[in-house]
């Protein structure tokens, strides 16, 4: 976005692709670039902080991420390893920056204004993350919605509660967005918000109706494969619905909010692909 006097960027990316976007927005304007906004803690989003920093701006964030940033960054925060140390094994790009906590923080919302654009950042509710904070253009109509809603199979829901996302994407459907600019996937209209809640909603539907007919963990995790091709045969949703353990790990995030309950043969499987995900989050849809 860029405003009379400064630019203010939205996901601060890898730090690969921040120095890749740098040179794009310097062809645009030589406008400082005074704000890195992290839609929330993941590595995709916010591990290029410090080339940002490097480049004059300052990053900006819910307080939330700061709150989950203490929760998985224990190496930055003076204790094991955490997840940056993870991604920099595999990652050339994070292994030479350093992890840069956003400073500038709202515990609701924060409003950028110069009488011309006007950008609203907002935190709606847990997501994809405790952290999740979505960027809205109220003039144009234009929602950035960082993982809290993407448009394809990349939801990961490790980190955040599939019922209060539900929810969150239902205060981000009141906005009234014409265009949606997801974390992941192509640009879309209003139609994805709802299409990304209806893929939720249907998961926590079947698999609640196997919990209310106090079917076992077993019988819940042998059920994966009818779940999955019972919401890939809805052709609003068929998107969303992603193959092998992505799904799987799915249906047990749900399982376990509605039980308390890991699945028995999943589980291994959900720890790996957290793990994963933690490692290269967006490494696919990224490439
Ligand atoms: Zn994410």
């Amino acid at each position: 976005m860029i405003f009379e006097d400064y630019v203010l960027v939205i996901d601060a990316n890898f730090p690969s692709g921040a120095s890749e976007i740098i040179p794009k927005i310097r062809a645009l304007t030589d406008k400082p670039i005074r704000f890195a906004f992290d839609t929330h803690h993941h590595g995709d989003h916010a591990y290029g902080n410090q080339v940002w920093v490097d480049n004059g701006a300052t990053p900006v964030a819910h307080t939330g991420v700061i709150e989950e940033m203490k929760r998985y960054e224990t190496g930055y925060y003076g204790g094991k390893p955490g997840r940056w140390e993870d991604t920099a094994k595999t990652r050339p790009d994070v292994a030479a920056s350093k992890l840069k906590p956003p400073s500038v923080l709202f515990p609701r919302e924060m409003v950028f204004d110069d009488g011309k654009h006007r950008v609203e950042l907002m935190h709606l509710g847990v997501a994809h993350t405790h952290g999740d904070a979505f960027a809205w253009l109220p003039n144009e109509r234009i929602l950035f919605t960082g993982d809290a809603c993407v448009n394809g199979p990349y939801n990961f829901v490790g980190d955040g509660n599939v019922e209060k996302w539900v929810a969150t994407l239902e205060a981000a459907r009141k906005l009234g967005a014409r265009i949606v600019c997801p974390g992941h996937g192509p640009r879309g209209v209003e139609t994805v918000l709802a299409d990304q809640q209806r893929f939720f909603k249907s998961l926590r539907e079947q698999v609640g109706a196997l919990v209310k007919a106090k079917k076992s963990a077993q019988e819940v995790r042998s059920s994966i494969e009818k779940i999955n091709a019972t919401l890939a045969a809805d052709s609003q949703i068929a998107r969303f619905v992603g193959k092998g353990n992505s799904f799987g790990s799915q249906v047990e995030k749900v399982y376990t909010e509605m039980t308390g309950q890991p699945l028995p043969a999943v589980n291994k499987v959900a720890r790996a692909e957290r793990n994963r995900h933690a490692i290269s989050h967006g490494l696919d849809s990224l490439a």
